[in-house]
């Protein structure tokens, strides 16, 4: 068994449903150790982060990952149980397979390798894991940030080890991710009977002319590595169940996924403009989940690029979809990140699991990922 299956092997067996992290980062400790690498703990309530460290010098090279898995599910549904893992057809079966243990297995074995072969790199290499990042992340990598920036700790490359690749291991990178922005809009009328609508205001009538503006808004145009920033209806509301009363007020849920074409404020004031503009009385608050970010063609992407291309002979898309990330936290430091893992085909899903060549080629990947940034200064 190769060196990195074998650790994805123990990694699966430790049931680390979020936000527990069932001894897998001392797994980790013990394997990095050896290497020069000093553990410190950065824990807050039952969250447990890792952050394993190899010299002092800038630039620094940072691993990111998470050690806790979704729950399984209903056990019956599973074809093997979900943390007792199974190779089956040149697939390793268990939760958290691909999201995300077999690329932490792979980033420890090609971090082991590449400092046996540069034991004097340049620089310095660390890895820095949670227990809560498929939970709340309220007390994960966006804490340790914190920690970090009150020490003047400049993270300068940041590689994500979330399942990035789509059909074959490498041919899609994410450099950047979505915002997202959702907002609070009650508009206010006048409650009457429907038979004397003069005494009364609707406020569905009311703003029937502005959602019809703001669904057929084109807020941008997207860029490049963005499409056109989207603007959602969740919920909207209004009415007292009474056919014969006009109803006092009407809310309304909304969500924008912009792209870094806009700003939040931007936003906010266009939507203002088009409420204003419609004359209605309104109240509205906002509430900002995660700014988008973007790296663009930077040191970190062409060694990703140049990497995968030697290993896979794959020349990877790069995107910004899927759902939120911890590079979510790492980005606004002014860091370069990107994501690079397995497929994503089974994340999250009953029967998980990663193609076991994949695990081996993914660890070669990280290794000169490393070798491209670092050996060569
Ligand atoms: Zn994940």
């Amino acid at each position: 068994m190769s060196d990195t299956l074998d650790l994805a092997v123990e990694l699966i067996r430790r049931e680390s449903v979020t936000p527990e992290d069932a001894g897998c980062m001392d797994l980790v400790i013990e394997r990095l150790a050896p290497h020069g690498f000093q553990a410190e703990w950065l824990n807050f309530g039952d969250t447990k982060n890792l952050w394993l460290r190899r010299g002092e010098a800038a630039p620094l090279f940072v691993f990111l990952g998470h050690t806790d898995v979704v729950p399984p599910g209903p056990l019956e549904d599973w074809s093997s149980p979900p943390f007792a893992p199974e190779i089956r057809e040149g697939r390793l079966y268990g939760r958290g397979a691909a999201d995300m243990k077999g690329s932490i297995a792979a980033m420890i074995t090609a971090l082991q390798r590449f400092v046996v072969h540069h034991p004097g790199h340049p620089g310095s290499l660390a890895v820095l894991l949670t227990s809560d990042e498929e939970g709340s992340a309220y007390d994960g990598v966006v804490k340790v940030v914190d920690v970090l920036k009150s020490r003047d700790t400049v993270i300068d490359w940041c590689l994500v080890g979330e399942p990035s690749s789509f059909a074959r291991l490498g041919d899609v990178i994410r450099v950047g991710r979505r915002g997202s922005l959702g907002g609070v809009l009650r508009i206010l009328g006048v409650q009457g009977h429907v038979a004397y609508p003069d005494k009364a205001d609707n406020p569905i009538h009311r703003f029937a002319p502005a959602l019809h503006e703001l669904t057929t808004e084109i807020w941008d145009g997207g860029n490049e590595f963005f499409p056109p920033t989207s603007f959602q209806v969740s919920n909207i509301r209004a009415g007292t169940g009474a056919d014969n009363v006009i109803p006092g007020k009407l809310e309304v849920l909304f969500n924008f996924r912009f792209s870094t074409e806009l700003t939040v404020e931007a936003i906010q004031r266009r939507v203002e403009t088009i409420l204003d503009r419609h004359g209605l009385h309104y109240e509205l608050s906002w509430r900002l989940s995660g700014l988008p970010f973007l790296t663009r063609e930077t040191e970190l992407v062409s060694a990703t690029r140049a990497a995968i291309a030697a290993v896979t002979g794959l020349h990877p898309r790069a995107d910004t979809g899927g759902g939120t990330s911890d590079g979510r936290f790492i980005a606004p430091t002014g860091a370069q990140v990107v994501e690079l893992g397995p497929l994503n085909a089974s994340i999250h899903k009953i029967d998980e699991h990663v193609a076991v060549e994949d695990l081996e080629a993914l660890s070669a990947i990280y290794e000169r990922i490393l070798g491209n940034l670092l050996a060569v200064l």
